[in-house]
């Protein structure tokens, strides 16, 4: 069967969900076809599950210092129902997906389940940029859409030889569905899933030696906020290594242990743990879906866009993880937006990535936008830098949580807001303020005047913006 629409989406994520509302919004007839579930990796396997993980370790680590707290817990009566903590993810996720489905209903989106491939010109259509779409039954269905959009996501990349393993070797995919937590963990890459991962599981109990090929975890971040997070990390008891090289061929897996040899400035090391959980970043899903039909360029496996995320054919746009960007959910969303509006001849906002905020949720949570101050020299700004402890913030006195600091990066000159890093308590929700900042194109002045309510964590930003003209009142 052949049906006609305004827009096909290939992939239903984040990135994919959002185009479709936006389109439907705007009175067009809107088909999104996905294999899996609706609402991709970041409903299902990444952003959700892994914070509803988090916030049980969290809750689990802060009962066991209720003592701080002035709050008696008899010894032994705190336990970890790990199923329990499972199935809270899983009640979490589902009520998510429902509420999406609701969405798709309610705007007249039809879901179409199956898998989807681009054909090139044909009888349907004299461009490509039709889909045909294989349902569960094995039964084609063609989609003739005037606009294609792309948003195919992305899947854990591995590394060769340790590939995932039932019972040994994880990605977040697998490790997610654990049914129940190892003694001891080896996590390979310390980027943002890593660090994640590090944090949970070492409130979770479990042993956790976390190790980094480059200098530093979270490479991308500001030197001084990864250093913090990496001190803050090691104080918890993770085990962390950096500038460290794998040899591959040297794991093996015995007894229920898994091991493995690592180069290191000191010499060769072996690592041991009961499991190992691979997360050294995520690779586009350009195979198999038909772009040899289609004048769609991939380079270094991604799909290469223009700045309104249009393809080598016009009216076929890629957005979210498969164009290889930010590889964050709200990045693939904004993208979603932009790519639908251009699409529709509307006032686009172009897309500014230097202002897309970054927000990994470890203990401490770590939050940034724009530069670095290593970035801001290197593009040549003469910089003048803010930065407050938590430690001068009365509300992290009242939560206990006073490790971290707020940084604001500004030029000199122009006093443009160049860049602001957060680490600390609640970080990932304070730094909207910062966008906003951002986006209005506020001075770290005129952010300093703005009234913050006292006693709250959102005092932190204010103060470092004001202590970038050295006029903090807290320190
Ligand atoms: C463990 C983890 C934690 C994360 N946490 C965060 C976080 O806290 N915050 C954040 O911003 N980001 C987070 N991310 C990243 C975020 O999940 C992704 O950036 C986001 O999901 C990308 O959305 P997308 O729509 O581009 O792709 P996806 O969500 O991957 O969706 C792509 C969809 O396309 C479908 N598909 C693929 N091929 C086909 C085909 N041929 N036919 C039909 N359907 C197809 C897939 O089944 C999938 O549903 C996390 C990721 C992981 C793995």
């Amino acid at each position: 069967m052949t049906i006609q629409c305004d827009l096909a989406i290939i992939g239903g994520g984040i990135a994919g969900y959002t185009a479709a509302i936006r389109a439907a919004q705007a009175g067009k007839k809107v088909i999104v076809v996905e294999r899996e579930k609706l609402g991709g990796t970041c409903l299902h396997k990444g952003c959700i599950p892994s914070k509803a993980l988090l916030r049980s370790a969290e809750v689990y680590a802060t009962m066991r210092k209720a003592d701080t707290y002035g709050i008696l817990v008899t010894e032994g009566a705190i336990s970890l129902d790990f199923p329990k903590v499972q199935q809270r993810k899983e009640n979490t996720v589902e009520g998510l997906y429902k509420g999406l489905q609701y969405l798709m209903r309610k705007h007249n989106i039809t879901v179409m389940q199956g898998s989807g491939r681009v054909i090139g010109p044909s009888i349907f259509s004299p461009k490509s940029g039709s889909v045909a779409v294989e349902l569960p039954d094995g039964e084609m269905e063609t989609i003739v859409p005037t606009n294609l959009i792309i948003a195919t996501g992305s899947r854990p990349r591995s590394l060769p030889g340790l590939e995932p393993k039932q019972g040994e070797i994880m990605s977040s995919d697998e490790a997610l569905t654990m049914d129940e937590l190892p003694q001891s963990i080896l996590i390979v890459g310390g980027g943002v899933i890593g660090v994640e991962w590090a944090s949970m599981l070492i409130d979770f109990g479990v042993e956790v030696t976390l190790i980094e090929a480059a200098s530093r975890l979270l490479p991308g971040e500001d030197v001084e906020a990864s250093a913090e997070l990496t001190k803050q990390l090691r104080r918890r008891g993770v085990r962390i290594l950096t500038g460290i090289q794998l040899k591959l061929d040297t794991y093996t897996y015995k007894d229920g242990q898994a091991s493995i040899t690592a180069d290191t400035a000191d010499g060769p090391v072996i690592l041991n743990a009961e499991r190992l959980l691979v997360s050294v970043g995520r690779q586009a899903n350009v195979e198999e879906i038909g772009l040899e039909n289609t004048d769609v360029r991939v380079e270094k496996g991604v799909i290469r866009v223009n700045g309104f995320f249009q393809t080598n054919e016009p009216h076929i746009y890629a957005i979210g993880d498969v164009n290889g960007g930010l590889q964050l959910a709200h990045a693939a969303a904004h993208e979603a937006i932009v790519a639908v509006d251009h699409m529709l001849g509307g006032k686009e906002l172009a897309p500014d990535h230097s202002r897309v905020p970054r927000a990994i949720y470890s203990k401490p949570e770590l939050a940034s936008i724009g530069l670095t101050e290593d970035e801001a020299r290197k593009q040549g700004h003469d910089i003048k830098v803010g930065k407050v402890p938590f430690q001068a913030i009365g509300k992290a006195h009242v939560l206990g949580e006073t490790d971290g600091f707020a940084k604001v990066i500004a030029d000199a000159k122009t006093n443009d807001v160049l860049g602001v890093h957060l680490i600390g308590p609640h970080a990932t929700d304070l730094l909207s303020e910062a966008s906003l900042a951002m986006l209005l194109n506020a001075t770290p002045w005129e952010v300093g005047q703005v009234i913050h309510p006292h006693p709250t964590l959102s005092e932190v930003l204010g103060e470092a913006m004001l202590a970038v003209n050295g006029n903090s009142l807290a320190f």
